[in-house]
Parts: C-alpha cells; structure tokens; sequence
C-alpha cells in the first residue's frame, strides 16, 4: 500500500494496538501524529505516560496530547493539525478502556467513563477530522471496535465494554454510510484476545483468566498487536478501497464458537 507522506492520526497510540499501528505506518512512510494521554492516570488499562516516552523516543512520530473525551482539545487538534499537516488521509481510533464488574455491581461512574472514552471518543475525533477529510473529499477512518461488540463473553463481566463496542461497530457502519459517496471510507476492526498491558491487568488480576482465554480461542494462542496492525493497515489504504462499512473480526477465531 503507498502511505509514503501520508498524514496518519492514531488515537491511544501510545501503546498497545495503537503503538504497533503508529510502528507499521512509520515504516510505511506515513507521517503519524499519535493522540494520547500524556500522564498516567489511574490504573490498568489507563493512560500511560512512558508509552508516549517509547513512541517520541524510538520513532519519527508526532505526539500531541489530547485526550479523546475533551471535544475541545480534539477541535483544537484538528485546527492545529490541518494547518501544519493539512488534513489527515488516515485515522485510526484505538483509545480505549475496560472496566469489568457484574452487571449489579458495576458502578455507574465506571459505566460512563467506558462509554464517554470507547465510543463517545470515538464519535468526536470521527466528527471533528472526519469533517476536515469531508472537506478534502477523501479519507479513511478505521475504529478499534471488539469481538465483545458482537459476542457477549459474560464470564468477563463488562457489561459498558460490550456496549460501547457493539455502538463502536455500528457507529462506524453509519458514519460509512452518510460519508462514503463523498470520498471517505470507515471501517472497524474487532480483535480478539490480544498481548497488551490492557490484557495483562487483566491476566495479572486473575492469572487463570490468560489460560481460558487460549484454550477457547481455536487457534490456541492470544494475538500480537502486530496482526492487528496490520488488517487496520490494510484497511487504512487504498488496497481496501471497496470496503466501507465493514466490521473485521482479528481473534484467532475465538468467535466462531
Ligand atoms: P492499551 O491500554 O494498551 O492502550 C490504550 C491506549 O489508549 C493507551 O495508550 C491509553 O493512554 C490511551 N487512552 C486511554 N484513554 C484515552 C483518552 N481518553 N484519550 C486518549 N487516549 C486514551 O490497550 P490496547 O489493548 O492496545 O487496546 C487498544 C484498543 O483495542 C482499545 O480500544 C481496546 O478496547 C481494543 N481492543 C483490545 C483488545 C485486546 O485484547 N488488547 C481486544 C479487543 C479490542
């Protein structure tokens, strides 16, 4: 795919997902802006400030410090971005978080935080760039939704996950519909279980819980952010260029139980 001088935004590319994604696209060409956090706050799955260290560090990447929720700093982004980059060709929505607690248990505060960061972060950054690839007549957006979206995996107990996933997935079908006659393409990718320090909280709070989740998924292992970076790569660039709409599911077949 030709990303050569591209202008790649990434959302939580700081680590995880979204690191391998700013990696490969670096590696492409593509000039990347990472949209992160740029202090840790609270615990696992949250912001991480030596994330954005690794990435400014290590690689010919931009960083800008915008946190998802805050329509401002993102408007303030988007104006900033469009006049030193112009505007972005890709955009690549991977911030995100978990909170996981029985359904009667799960506290209304962690509920919304889900919510506002997975998809109403979603929604924000898709509206306030996707208007500036409007405005250029093209563009591909590609959403981090998950095969939580579509299965409900109960025994995990994130009842806010799944629901913003399941909205992630459909807000991308939606938004691909309204945007796709006028050059901009939106696409979700719903990985599996994936080695992230977001799965390792997780594993590291229930060490039995890394074991079921390689004996359910057929393919016998959990997968690398890499092989997720590389479908949202693909589905970043024009060697997609008839996908719209689509929701691809990354999870070693974990779903197809
Ligand atoms: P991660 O926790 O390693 O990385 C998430 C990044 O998002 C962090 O750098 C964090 O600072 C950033 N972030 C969090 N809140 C933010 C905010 N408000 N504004 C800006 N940035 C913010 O997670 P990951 O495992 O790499 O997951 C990336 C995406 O993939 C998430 O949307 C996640 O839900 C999704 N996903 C992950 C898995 C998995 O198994 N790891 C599976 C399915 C879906």
């Amino acid at each position: 795919p030709d990303l050569e001088g591209k202008v790649v935004a990434v959302t939580g590319g700081g680590r995880g997902i979204g690191l391998a994604t700013v990696r490969r696209f670096v590696a492409e060409g593509a000039h990347v802006v990472v949209m992160d956090l740029g202090m840790t706050v609270g615990d696992i799955g949250e912001a991480d400030s030596d994330g954005w260290q690794r990435v400014s560090g290590e690689l010919h990447a931009d960083f800008a410090d915008v946190d998802v929720t805050d329509e401002d700093a993102v408007a303030s982004f988007a104006t900033a971005l469009e006049r030193r980059l112009g505007p972005p060709d890709v955009v690549v929505n991977a911030a995100g978080i978990v909170r996981s607690a029985s359904a009667e248990d799960m506290r209304l505060k962690d509920w919304r935080q889900v919510v506002e960061i997975d998809l109403t972060g979603t929604f924000i950054v898709c509206q306030a760039l996707g208007s500036l690839m409007l405005r250029a007549g093209r563009g591909s957006i590609v959403n981090i939704a998950s095969m939580s979206g579509s299965i409900s995996n109960y025994p995990q107990k994130q009842s806010a996950y799944n629901a913003a996933k399941a909205g992630v997935a459909h807000l991308s079908r939606t938004l691909a519909g309204e945007w796709a006659d006028r050059g901009v393409r939106v696409n979700a990718v719903s990985p599996g279980y994936i080695a992230t320090e977001l799965t390792a909280g997780v594993m590291a709070a229930d060490p039995d819980m890394g074991a079921q989740w390689v004996a359910r998924t057929p393919i016998g292992r959990v997968g690398t952010p890499e092989e997720v970076a590389e479908v949202i790569l693909f589905l970043a660039s024009d060697a997609s260029s008839f996908m719209v709409g689509s929701d691809v599911t990354v999870d070693g077949g974990y779903t197809v139980w």
